[in-house]
Order: C-alpha cells, then sequence, then structure tokens
C-alpha cells in the first residue's frame, strides 16, 4: 500500500510520530517526513504494520494519505 505525506497540510503535532515512530520522523521545523525516506511517498508491503495505520487515522490534518 501506498503511504503519502502531505507537508503543506501537516501542523508538526507530533501525533504520527508517536503512533508509529519507526516510520515517522520530522524535520527540524516539526514538520512530517518518512524517517528511512526523503520521498513523499513509501510503498509498504500488505499487510499494512497497523502503527501506520494508527497514524493514518489519528492525523488531525490527514496529512497522511493511504492508497492502494
Ligand atoms: S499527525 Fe499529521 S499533522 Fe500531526 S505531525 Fe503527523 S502528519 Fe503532521
Amino acid at each position: 500500500m501506498l503511504c503519502k505525506i502531505i507537508p503543506e497540510k501537516c501542523i508538526a503535532c507530533g501525533l504520527c510520530q508517536l503512533k508509529a515512530p519507526d516510520v515517522f520522523d520530522y524535520y527540524d521545523n516539526g514538520i512530517v517526513r518518512f524517517k528511512d525516506s526523503e520521498q513523499l511517498e513509501v510503498n509498504f508491503k500488505d499487510p499494512l504494520p497497523e502503527e501506520i495505520l494508527t497514524a493514518y487515522q489519528k492525523c488531525p490534518t490527514r496529512a497522511i494519505e493511504l492508497k492502494k
């Protein structure tokens, strides 16, 4: 499944990194990035790790998108 982050929508709340610290990280200004990639999209093998789904659901601004 494709996981996409949209930095323009991110309000630097920190929730996604709290829920999925192995996947999400932040730039110095608090805006989300992937921990292991500078890209805005990362493809994860199914089944999608539960922590990513939780981060997706908790993001208050929908700055994280999941696509098949
Ligand atoms: S949960 Fe959403 S708004 Fe909060 S830091 Fe992560 S991407 Fe940004």
